[in-house]
């Protein structure tokens, strides 16, 4: 097939299908409801498992986001809650590809490049615009715009996030995000914390009240994550993050004693979110509309995969669409490689999400982490 593509929705998996659909001959505009490229862009760092690598190498940005970020020689390491080496994660690389385990990068950074390369390669996106409604006419998608424009595609892309209105004209109401009964703090720390071991890999502490993590995302920099459980609909005064988050470290020492000690001062610098996920049975399309990333998976953060996945959908729906007489079969091929696959990770997610909140007594963290990891290197 060839034609028009108009995607909904410039995040990282909008981003990425634009890009390799423009490769591949597709005409493509992306809208984004977001002011600017960085005005939608939450959370401090991207973990990029090599599976994420490979499909970034497709679209030809692998390259610039282990230039800007960290590249590591194994995937992590487990802790105890003082700080002694427990296991290593080995990780995996992929056979032919000269690939490391896992690239940390910052979010902002990984949009500056998705966004260069889109538009190096002939995509236009428009900021500050949405959609008001999605009509089907023959062979075309009409689609008037909230600028009071209107687009015409031949296929139309809802890449809008977990929370998607585009997944709602699709496939109904349900199924929507659920709380897993846990949310996660975030915030960036030097990679070298003074008289502590480097983080060149990701650290997993566990402790009294949750999970610590750490991810290198720059030569200088990593961020800390801790998972723990809190009420559904908790949110937290920005001022007093800093203070929260210290005490629930407590109880922790070795490196994640240190950060809570010496780290852990700017509450403004602290992200705070809820973990909700998602994954829609299929079918991922209706008629010329179809559905990518978070829109028809939102991915729970404990296996790093959620953007990976989003980006491995782009480079898949493009294969898909390229070699398909018509838009249904394109879409029936696309959500037959990608269903299982999202599932399988979400619910080793789900798994370590119960494991952390003490719920799955006896479940092997590190075996259910690195069976994911090397399933996720098989061709996609
Ligand atoms: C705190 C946090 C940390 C994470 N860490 C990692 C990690 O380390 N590694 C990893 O792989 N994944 C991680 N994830 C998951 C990852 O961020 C998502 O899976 C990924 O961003 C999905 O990309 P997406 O493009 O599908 O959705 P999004 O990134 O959510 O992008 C959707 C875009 O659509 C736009 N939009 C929404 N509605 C409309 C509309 N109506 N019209 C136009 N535009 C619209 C939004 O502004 C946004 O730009 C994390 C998620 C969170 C919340």
């Amino acid at each position: 097939m060839k034609g028009d593509i108009l995607i909904i929705g410039g995040g990282i998996g909008g981003l990425s299908a634009a890009i390799a659909l423009r490769q591949a001959g597709f005409g493509v505009r992306v809208v984004e409801r977001a002011s600017d490229m960085h005005a939608s862009v939450h959370g401090v760092g991207i973990i990029q498992p090599v599976n994420a690598l490979r499909a970034l190498d497709a679209i030809g940005c692998a390259e610039a986001c282990m230039e800007s970020g960290y590249s590591t020689r194994a995937w992590g390491k487990v802790l105890d809650a003082e700080g002694n080496h427990v296991r290593d994660i080995p990780g995996a690389t992929i056979p032919g590809e000269d690939l490391p385990p896992m690239n940390g990068v910052t979010r902002p950074r990984l949009h500056e490049i998705l966004t260069a390369k889109a538009r190096e390669v002939g995509a236009s996106i428009t900021y500050g615009t949405t959609f008001t409604e999605i009509i089907e006419e023959g062979d075309k998608v009409r689609v008037p715009l909230s600028d009071g424009s209107e687009a015409v595609a031949d296929i139309v892309v809802g890449a809008d996030g977990a929370y998607s209105k585009v997944r709602r004209l699709v496939i109904g109401d349900e199924p929507q995000p659920t709380y897993n009964g846990q949310s996660a703090f975030r915030v960036n720390i030097p990679r070298q914390v003074p008289g502590e071991q480097e983080i060149d890999r990701i650290i997993l502490q566990h402790g009294p009240n949750g999970m610590a993590g750490f991810v290198p995302i720059g030569p200088e920099l990593a961020y800390m994550f801790f998972n723990s459980s809190w009420p559904e609909g908790t949110r937290l005064p920005q001022a007093e993050m800093a203070d929260i988050l210290r005490e629930k470290l407590e109880g922790f020492g070795g490196l994640t004693g240190a950060v809570r000690d010496h780290h852990i001062d700017d509450p403004d610098g602290i992200v705070f979110r809820p973990i909700d996920w998602m994954i829609a049975p299929p079918p991922w399309h209706k008629g010329r509309v179809v559905l990518l990333g978070d829109a028809v998976h939102a991915f729970l953060p404990h296996l790093g995969q959620g953007a990976a996945q989003a980006i491995e959908d782009g480079v898949v729906l493009t294969d898909c669409l390229a070699g398909a007489e018509t838009p249904e079969d394109a879409f029936v091929a696309y959500t037959e490689r990608r269903f299982e696959r999202c599932r399988i990770v979400i619910q080793c997610c789900v798994d370590i999400g119960e494991w952390e909140k003490g719920r799955l007594p006896g479940f092997d963290v590190v075996k259910a982490t690195q069976t994911v990891i090397e399933t996720m290197t098989a061709p996609i």
